[in-house]
């Protein structure tokens, strides 16, 4: 299969263009490198089923080259990290729902098969556990500029499900909940990676609001794993969405003693409130648990890493970074 990862460049699309390669699929990737870093893919650049283009999605020309050689896309693109989408709430919008039409438009004209990567924040402020791909959403006031987010990425969703409808093109929806592993950046307010950067440097570990919280935290090699498997299942999974996530709930508390007790830092937890960390009137959600009943009916899959093999993983990568970091600056 030639398979097109818009994103490739991120943290989900690198570990995707590894795993495709692997099995010896050819793989192209666009990514125009503002979340996504050529760190993540330079490792790449020799392979002979591997080429990438450092483009927007805005560019039809290129996008509509890539696509015309492609059976699959796999659309990771997209304006991520709740920092990034509370500071610039237009780029988010339109990079989402303005690169989403583009690539369904580029699907529909080479009949690609099309996976589009949404997210567990569109179940936004529901408080069912856990939440089922059929549920209602429910969605904050568009005056708090997360929840924008959300909505782009339900407009995603919903542009997939009308292509699929109307035009009979077999795309698949992806729910992600709370992707973490090596490779991830803590630059846009993911709190794995910002966890265990200040345990390895002594700094203080930020835990927002009081910490009880709670997130399901699913291993990279996981979702990945679950993108393939949906990927290779046009028949079964078109017009369908997916919650991709774990199980193994933990709060924000729980989260920092353990990156302190794997790291053995000596890194004090301090409690910043959201309307610091992030703006005034900001809303978090309380729990966030995934019901992965459909996908394990639908393609065999669950999420098999627990957390402390997770913590292990981030924790030897932030490692090796800092290390490289180290004798680079010598
Ligand atoms: N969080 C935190 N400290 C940080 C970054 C995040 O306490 O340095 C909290 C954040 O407020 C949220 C949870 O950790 O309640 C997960 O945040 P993340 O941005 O990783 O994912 P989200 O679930 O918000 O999409």
């Amino acid at each position: 299969m030639h398979v097109l990862i818009t994103g490739g460049a991120g943290f989900i699309g690198s570990h995707l263009v590894r795993s495709l390669l692997e099995r010896g699929d050819r793989v192209s990737v666009l990514d125009n490198l503002t979340t996504g870093s050529y760190d993540n893919i330079a490792t790449f650049a020799q392979h002979p089923l591997y080429s990438f283009a450092i483009d927007d999605l805005a560019n039809d020309l290129v996008l509509d080259r890539l696509a015309s050689q492609a059976d699959a896309i796999v659309h990771l693109a997209a304006a991520v990290g709740v920092q990034l989408v509370v500071e610039r709430p237009t780029e988010t919008i339109e990079t989402n729902v303005l690169g989403t039409h583009s690539v369904l438009a580029a699907a529909r004209r080479y009949r690609c098969r099309t996976l589009i990567a949404s997210t567990s924040e569109v179940y936004g402020k529901g408080v069912k556990v856990p939440f089922s791909e059929d549920d209602d959403l429910l969605l904050g006031s568009s005056s708090r500029s997360r929840w924008s987010y959300a909505a782009s990425k339900l407009l995603d969703e919903f542009l997939g499900l009308a292509a699929h409808r109307e035009l009979g093109l077999a795309v698949t929806i992806i729910r992600f909940f709370n992707t973490v592993g090596p490779g991830q950046t803590g630059r846009y307010g993911m709190v794995v990676p910002r966890f265990v950067r200040a345990a390895l440097t002594g700094a203080p570990i930020q835990v927002y609001g009081d910490g009880e919280q709670s997130r399901c935290f699913c291993h990279v090699y996981d979702s990945v794993r679950a993108v393939v498997k949906l990927l290779d299942a046009p028949d079964k999974t078109s017009g369908e969405i997916y919650n991709v996530g774990s199980h193994h709930e933990v709060t924000i508390n729980q989260l920092a003693q353990k990156v302190i007790e794997r790291t053995g830092s000596a890194s004090q937890i301090e409690y910043i409130p959201y309307s610091e960390a992030y703006a005034p009137g900001f809303e978090d959600m309380r729990r966030r648990v995934p019901d992965t009943t459909k996908i394990r009916a639908t393609i065999d899959w669950r999420a098999k890493y627990e957390l402390p093999q997770i913590l292990d993983d981030v924790i030897e990568y932030e490692r090796s970074r800092q290390q490289a970091g180290a004798s680079s600056s010598q």
